[in-house]
């Protein structure tokens, strides 16, 4: 049952029908035999009873309905072909919506601990196993086991002795046949876990391509890519080469039983006491039966292996979701009370404690390391803490709906990402419905309207992978109008590291200053220069607040942030210094 449940992703009805119809197929397929056995009976007839004549009307009528059969068959599994793919079809493509779905309530956190190629993997690689082996192998291992039942039953009212010669053998093929499931189980993991690395190896590699190419590192990632392709072609190996022997086995158990059958007919014919013509009746049966069993247990490992495929995706959706659906509160007063958040063993946060009231400019500054940036991805839901807890106007962050939380918060993060669109549609994307006057409004407050309309297509210029590439501070400013164009209440703010040049710089100070009026800002901080204006400025070191206040309060204090202060004012005075000697 938990292979059905594995192989269908979750859901098991959905090979109800593919079996029942590969069932009805299979029935049918008896027919043919039943009517070539009525022939072979009207032949023995003609020799025994009638003195060599031959019943040519009933020979006539069994090709009659041989004929018919055929006409009917044809059509029957024209149908059950379409309604097998359909399902299968169907079943993978509601299986990666939900999947889809699953991913969009994990916490970002769960998301990036994963390799996006290895989701990849599942969404495409993984459900196209599936739908495979639904809609084919699956029916065809039910039909397979049912129909020897069937036969057997059938049979054995017919001569129980050769019935029980017929199958003596398949419970041992079968015990064969569970041992290398077994077997597969482990093998098959390490296989897969082989094949998503070479994966995630070969999107790394292509992805990295321009780094790789520019500092040389062709010999050495190729040797990356090429290790993992071996490996993968080991594993592929072993898993052939144990696998084989077992299944070979099982058939050849499986197909003894035919021998076993005709060395007991014989030996009972020669006794007298089997009538030739249920032997005859046994010859045919038996040499039709196993032909779609061993066919089968031929694709049964791959069977279990697919299994594998859905397993990966069910656990997926056991992950925990984000929880909470209350309306997100009015009120944009943000509080931490005793948060600790650690990455793995790595603790990030210490029992922090802070108030930034609605509407006011915050800064985390501190030394690298600090915990600022955790600070961000906490407020933004990225992952949850594991004590304390974050309030959104008296609110537990928690209980509030997700994506209602999401809608109050604008994220201007360092790494911006840009999809494979114009310009104005990775703008847009800040709010659905947005029109052109109100991506062109926001790319104005953001200044980038300016470096937009130089460009040969304008707003149309396609950008992101494959389109034309922006600097730095031109993507950072494309996220502002983003934020702009989203108008959340609330603005996440991480300041570039990197440095940019002067006019780009001053752009994007202009377009900040403007984005943050009027609304709650929490931004991390790494020019101390930029957060004078701030309302309240905390001080982060090792994960716990050291100080906080006004950038006037704390330089009085003359703890941490003023000697950063005195630091960063110093190596300023130095470029500066430098920059008058080159003149
Ligand atoms: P800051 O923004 O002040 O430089 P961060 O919040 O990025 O500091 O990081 C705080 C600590 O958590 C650092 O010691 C960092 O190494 C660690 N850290 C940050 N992100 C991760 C992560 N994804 N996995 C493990 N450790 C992390």
């Amino acid at each position: 049952m938990s292979m059905i449940q594995h192989l269908t992703a979750g859901n098991t009805r959905s090979v109800v029908k593919p079996v029942l119809l590969t069932l009805l197929s299979n029935f049918l397929n008896i027919v043919p035999l039943v009517l070539v056995l009525q022939a072979v009976n009207l032949l023995f007839k003609a020799q025994t009873e009638r003195g060599g004549e031959m019943d040519v009307q009933g020979l006539w009528w069994v090709c009659g309905a041989l004929l018919l059969y055929m006409i009917v068959v044809f059509w029957g599994e024209r149908l059950s072909y379409r309604a097998c793919f359909r399902g299968a079809y169907s079943v993978s493509a509601e299986g990666r919506a939900r999947l889809a779905e699953t991913l969009r309530k994990l916490p970002m956190g769960s998301l990036l601990r994963r390799d996006p190629g290895d989701l990849a993997n599942m969404l495409m690689g993984d459900f196209t196993l599936i739908e495979h082996h639904i809609s084919h192998s699956f029916p065809q291992l039910a039909g397979a086991l049912v129909m020897p039942l069937l036969a057997f039953v059938g049979l054995a009212v017919l001569d129980w002795r050769m019935a029980l010669a017929m199958f003596a053998a398949l419970p041992i093929g079968l015990v064969i046949l569970a041992l290398t499931t077994r077997i597969l189980r482990s093998l098959g993991h390490q296989h897969m876990a082989a094949k998503i690395h070479a994966g995630n190896r070969m999107q790394e590699y292509l992805l990295g391509i321009q780094v790789i190419k520019a500092y040389n590192l062709v010999g050495p990632r190729f040797t990356r890519l090429k290790d993992a392709f071996h490996d993968l072609m080991r594993e592929s190996i072993r898993l052939e080469a144990t696998l084989g022997p077992f299944v070979l086995l099982a058939i050849a158990s499986i197909r003894a039983g035919l021998t076993v059958m005709i060395l007991v007919g014989v030996h009972l014919l020669l006794g007298g006491t089997l009538d030739p013509l249920i032997f005859v009746t046994f010859l045919v049966i038996g040499s039709r039966i196993f032909d779609p069993l061993t066919a089968a247990l031929v694709n049964y490992a791959e069977l279990r292996y697919a299994s594998l495929a859905g397993e990966r995706i069910l656990s997926l959706h056991d992950e925990p979701a984000m929880t909470g659906e209350a309306e997100p509160p009015e009120s944009c007063e943000i509080q931490l009370r005793d948060v600790s958040f650690s990455y793995g063993n790595k603790q990030a946060i210490d029992n922090l404690s802070l108030v930034m009231k609605p509407g006011s400019l915050n800064a985390l500054v501190g030394p690298s390391g600090g915990g600022k940036t955790t600070v961000l991805k906490l407020l933004a839901r990225f992952y949850d803490p594991q004590a304390g807890n974050l309030y959104l106007g008296g609110q537990p962050l928690t209980g509030i709906d997700p994506e209602r939380l999401m809608a109050k918060i604008s994220m201007v993060f360092q790494d911006v990402y840009l999809f494979q669109d114009s310009i104005a549609n990775n703008i847009a994307f800040g709010r659905r419905g947005a029109t052109r006057e109100d991506v062109i409004e926001a790319a104005k407050k953001a200044c980038c309207h300016d470096f937009i309309i130089k460009l040969p297509e304008g707003y149309d210029t396609p950008v992101g992978e494959g389109g034309r590439t922006l600097s730095g501070g031109e993507k950072q400013r494309i996220s502002i109008a983003r934020a702009f164009i989203k108008n959340a209440p609330i603005v996440l703010l991480d300041e570039a590291t990197s440095s940019l040049d002067p006019e780009n710089e001053r752009d994007i100070q202009k377009a900040i200053d403007t984005l943050v009026k009027g609304r709650t800002v929490v931004m991390v901080a790494h020019r101390l220069k930029t957060i004078q204006r701030a309302d309240r400025i905390f001080v982060l070191d090792d994960g716990k607040l050291c100080e906080q206040g006004t950038h006037e309060e704390l330089l009085k204090h003359k703890g941490l942030y003023a000697k950063l202060w005195d630091l960063q004012q110093q190596s300023q005075g130095w470029t500066l210094s430098k920059h008058l000697l080159a003149v």
